[in-house]
């Protein structure tokens, strides 16, 4: 690894997201406006001995308008920028980060500098916004050194007081400011009047060569299980013309039921090539498949273990996977192997 000499430069890409938006005169709603708004509010970034840029999308969207198209736009323009800077903050509505997180995080491969994920749940111009500390924050950390190498090579968000890893975040809260949770890893750092960062979680690349990836499939379809579920809504899902991938959000430890007309459903659907990924529904603990007999049999159709996935991280693994050129095979063995640190080895 080569060690930095220089002042730390930092790129903050604005997307959008409510920590920069303003109620609209008109409706009432909450629209996002430019980045000027923003910076305008935190003067005391000029306070850090940075160098900080700040680019912002043409068009600032709510991030409920996200889509792949945004997931490449982002990952194309940090690989561009990336010999140019020391760490990344994206700027990202709340609603869908740990998506883009996610995304990022398999397009973006052999990482070897931060990209921070943050936002607010209120705007950054109210009285009590959480968005400026949140900011600050993830600026000292995109910018982060020990010896000269980041110290956090990875795609994170960070929210409040932690830092997660971004694939295996999810939004958990809707109205208190630590909106985001991380069931099944501990956090990469714990911020108070320290930042201490927990080097031992932190995932460090075997190569320094950062690869780009783009592509993916979103022929893929998210099915959470419940009791009632009908023959007729299982039937409509599996049927979808060119469906590829189906994440079966499970109960508990990755169950689901015995019916007979189920069970079929699911076969069929492995016999089509559509891959099913069984993850859990639970906010925390891993997919057993075998464990009890209502996932033995989704075992021996070939069902795939999405062990402690979470939701987030298994539509855009999944579209990620699809995306590429590998076949059907390949893609169920990395379907249930860590390929960015979005899921446990066992
Ligand atoms: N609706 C907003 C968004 O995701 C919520 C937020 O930013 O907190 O863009």
């Amino acid at each position: 690894m080569s060690v930095l000499k220089h002042t730390p430069r930092v790129l903050v890409v604005y997307t959008g997201g409510t920590i920069g938006m303003i109620k609209d005169d008109e409706s009432g709603a909450l629209i996002p406006l430019d980045f000027v708004h923003i910076s305008d509010h935190v003067p005391e970034l000029k306070r850090f001995r940075f160098d900080i840029r700040t680019v912002s999308f043409e068009n600032v969207i709510d991030s409920s308008n996200v889509s792949p198209e945004i997931w490449v736009k982002l990952a194309n323009l940090i690989y561009d920028s990336y010999d140019a800077y020391d760490g990344f903050v994206v700027l990202h509505g709340t609603d869908t980060m740990s998506y883009t997180a996610s995304a990022l995080s398999f397009t973006l491969r052999n990482l070897g500098k931060p990209i921070i994920f943050t936002g607010s749940q209120l705007p950054i111009g109210t009285l009590r916004s959480d968005g400026k500390m949140n900011l600050i924050t993830a600026v000292e950390i995109a910018a982060a050194r020990h010896h000269g190498n980041a110290i956090v090579p990875e795609v994170c968000v960070f929210f409040e007081n932690k830092l997660y890893r971004g694939n295996r975040s999810s939004k958990q809260n809707a109205e208190f400011f630590d909106a985001f949770r991380s069931g099944n890893y501990p956090a990469l750092a714990d911020v108070g009047i320290n930042i201490r960062y927990n080097y031992a979680a932190i995932r460090y690349p075997r190569s320094q060569n950062l690869e780009l990836h783009c592509e993916f499939n979103t022929q893929v379809a998210v099915l959470k299980l419940f009791p009632g579920l009908s023959r007729e809504v299982m039937m409509a899902i599996i049927s979808i013309p060119g469906l590829r991938g189906l994440v079966l959000e499970s109960f508990g430890a990755g169950n689901a039921p015995t019916f007979p007309w189920f069970l079929a459903c699911l076969e069929a659907a492995v016999a089509k090539d559509i891959i099913v990924l069984n993850i859990t529904q639970c906010f925390a603990g891993t997919v057993m498949m075998g464990h009890y007999d209502t996932s033995l049999a989704m075992l021996k159709m070939g069902v795939v273990n999405g062990k402690d996935l979470t939701t987030e991280a298994a539509v855009t693994k999944m579209m990620f996977l699809l995306g590429q050129d590998y076949d059907f095979a390949k893609i169920k063995a990395l379907a249930q192997t860590p390929i960015a640190g979005e899921m446990s080895a066992v």
